[in-house]
């Protein structure tokens, strides 16, 4: 189907050095410009691999959908970077037989961009908006009646002369991504039908997503090299298949076989500094400062920002997260504490060592 894009901005967050890491879950700078055309993106709920759970949720309600020939309730999509968001709303496009209208919040920043949006859209259209939760009011303001009423109120003239006028709209759906669902406001959240998280994926899913990619970009990958890039993926397909380009253009220079091995794997990644467990010199980082001088913690957020140069809200939102998700990291009131599986992994391989 066609896709109608004017995504504007996908931050790639790189740390307070200007550098972006490559296990970052966000967009990299050069990944921006191919991400509308991307070759890996599966097309069809059959491609899409794991989140059973959501697909099966999703698939009855888009089969119902067509079924009775109406457009599918909005629908909201939460979860971490990179988990598949606009990949979904891309495949339920698909099955639904009608284009997708793709956008972020940063372009709808004036009511006439919501207006453009919204005019001219054939029955049944699929609108995705990413990181709705920076919608500004007045634009959150003209999509409520939209969503809930099909009808785009217009402010038309101005001054005393100025009066309403409302534009029927045909039935749509508004597919709306975030990363931050608490940031959306109430009365935005209420309008959305279908509400569905999207979680990290397992490593036996990712070693799927891998092998998948590697057949679509003509790579030959072992079993236990696609098991090894998996563990290294923080759970992220975005970040699955960034590695397998990594280890494709190390391999092509480095390697005299066209199979990729583990040990491929392990050089490759040992060259970019991603160990075993997907961490990096960061996250190491991180993780040496709370081990080695504070004994573990607990430590402020304040504190460690301060002793690593980095900024706080990128700890707190792009380190500290897959940290805690693999059990190395607490949140406590008292500060971050590290658990004794950090600290014996992190005693055990220092940075250069990939087990
Ligand atoms: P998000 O919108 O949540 O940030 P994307 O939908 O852009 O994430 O997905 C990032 C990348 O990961 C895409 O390039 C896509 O090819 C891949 N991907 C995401 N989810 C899956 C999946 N379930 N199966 C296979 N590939 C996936």
């Amino acid at each position: 189907m066609a896709i109608v894009s004017s995504i504007t901005n996908h931050s790639p967050l790189p740390n307070d050095k200007g550098e972006e890491r490559l296990v970052s879950s966000n967009l990299l700078k050069d990944e921006l410009k191919l991400s509308k055309q991307d070759s890996l993106r599966p097309k069809s709920f059959d491609e899409f691999v794991g989140q059973a759970e959501l697909k099966k949720v999703l698939e009855i309600s888009v089969k119902a959908s067509v079924k009775r020939g109406e457009a599918l309730d909005h629908l909201m999509l939460y979860g971490p970077p990179g988990l598949g968001k606009t990949t979904m709303a891309l495949v339920i496009s698909e099955e639904l037989g009608v284009k997708a209208r793709m956008t972020s919040a940063p372009a709808l920043e004036r009511p006439r961009d919501i207006v453009g949006l919204l005019i001219n859209m054939q029955p049944r259209e699929l609108i995705f908006v990413d990181e709705i939760h920076r919608l500004n009011r007045i634009s959150q303001e003209l999509l409520y009646p939209a969503m809930e009423d099909r009808r785009l109120d217009l402010t038309v003239g101005k001054g005393t002369s100025s009066r309403m006028r409302s534009i029927e709209l045909p039935p749509f759906t508004l597919v709306g991504a975030t990363t931050k669902p608490a940031a959306l406001s109430s009365p935005m959240r209420d309008r959305f039908g279908i509400t569905q998280r999207l979680d990290f994926y397992t490593y036996s899913d990712l070693q799927n997503i891998i092998k998948r990619s590697a057949n679509l970009i003509n790579l030959s990958i072992t079993e236990e090299a696609s098991q090894q890039l998996a563990r290294r993926s923080r759970g992220t397909p975005r970040i699955a298949n960034r590695l397998i380009r990594r280890v494709r253009d190390y391999a092509e220079v480095h390697s005299s076989s066209n199979i990729i091995d583990v040990q491929v794997v392990k050089d490759a990644l040992d060259l970019h500094r991603v160990d075993q467990r997907g961490l990096d010199a960061t996250d190491r980082s991180y993780l040496g400062l709370l081990v080695n001088q504070y004994q573990g913690g607990p430590v402020g957020l304040e504190t460690l920002a301060a002793a690593l140069g980095e900024d706080p809200t990128t700890l707190e939102t792009v380190v500290e997260p897959y940290l805690m998700q693999i059990g190395f990291l607490q949140r406590t009131a008292r500060g971050r504490v590290v658990t004794p599986a950090a600290e014996k992994y992190y005693l055990l391989s220092s940075p250069n060592k990939i087990c």
